[in-house]
């Protein structure tokens, strides 16, 4: 991903979205795929000599305007020795922010959309006295309340997946507000349980406002306050589209490559629920034409999810 790539920003109603990368990682494909043949899976996405993948670690960034809202936070620098032998430890996050001009102290709001390792990585970082300090000072974090609770006592299956240093801090200092689902963080900023991946997974629901809808709450300076934008800002919106919505959707949807109902990932807990939540998200996503953002795309950061004539599910990009 080139520099420009990783600082390409686009307007959703009012507010502006930008993704930044943590950097990208190994995957074993299996992992990557779950029931999927390889005979099917390596038409789409390319596998090295391990029968590795390579999987993107994308953070959302939301400019409301007012605020900066950071959705997930990518893999961190904290890894044990062992999980950097299947993992590595690319930690590009905080660099890949600051060449967008965003600096950690910038982050009003962090959200997770659940508490996996390569989800809520940096949301906090070992200072030089070895304490555990939050990565963003100035932020409010956000994490489904259900992930918490389940993190304290996963099952052998996911256990390598949860590492405390990443929320309990947080929580424990009262830095970290736990979430039931459905609530507002900020005014057009929604958080929705969608299970499968895990229990309690939660998708990251943006909904800017276009100038000719209402203001409903003080939503502060419009578009021309915003922070100096060097690269031309697009505007997104399908003409007709309402409401102006971008969502966060996580690891029930990982990559562009997943985005068939049985495509699932091995590591969800719930694979008959991923189906039933992905035929809910996609019941809203296709007909109100809502823009994607995946998480795991080393590639495709955005798209529009459209059924072609046959009624497979496509990937249409932005740019
Ligand atoms: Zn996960």
């Amino acid at each position: 991903m080139c520099h420009t790539e990783r600082m390409r920003r686009l307007t959703l109603g009012d507010f502006e979205l930008s993704v930044f990368s943590d950097g990208t990682y190994p995957l074993d494909g299996g992992a990557f795929f779950g029931v999927v043949p390889k005979v099917m899976w390596s038409n789409k996405v390319a596998a090295d000599a391990r029968n590795c993948c390579t999987a993107g670690l994308n953070s959302l960034l939301i400019r409301t305007g007012k605020q900066t809202v950071l959705v997930e936070t990518g893999m961190g620098n904290k890894l044990s020795d062992r999980m950097v032998k299947f993992y590595g430890q690319p930690a590009k996050l905080l660099d890949n922010l600051a060449a967008g001009g965003v600096a950690p102290e910038d982050i009003d709001v962090v959200i997770n959309s659940h508490l996996h390792f390569d989800h809520c990585g940096w949301n906090t970082m070992r200072a030089r006295n070895g304490k555990i300090v939050p990565t963003f000072p100035r932020a409010k974090y956000y994490a489904p309340e259900g992930e918490w609770q389940y993190a304290r006592k996963p099952s052998e299956r996911d256990a390598i997946s949860y590492i405390s240093e990443n929320y309990d801090p947080l929580v424990e200092s009262g830095r970290m507000t736990l979430l039931k689902g459905g609530e507002e963080i900020l005014p057009g900023i929604t958080v929705e349980t969608f299970r499968g991946h895990t229990a309690s997974m939660q998708a990251i629901l943006v909904q800017g406002r276009g100038p000719e809808e209402p203001m409903l709450g003080d939503r502060g300076p419009g578009r021309a306050a915003r922070s100096p934008s060097a690269q031309p800002v697009h505007d997104i919106r399908p003409s007709g589209a309402q409401p102006h919505t971008a969502c966060y959707i996580s690891d029930l949807i990982p990559t562009t490559a997943h985005i068939d109902l049985a495509w699932g990932m091995s590591f969800d807990l719930y694979p008959l629920d991923t189906i039933a939540s992905k035929k809910r998200y996609y019941a809203r996503a296709i007909p109100q034409k809502w823009l994607t953002v995946f998480t795991h795309d080393p590639q495709t950061r955005w798209a529009y999810v459209e059924r072609d004539e046959s009624g497979k599910m496509i990937a249409k990009g932005v740019e």
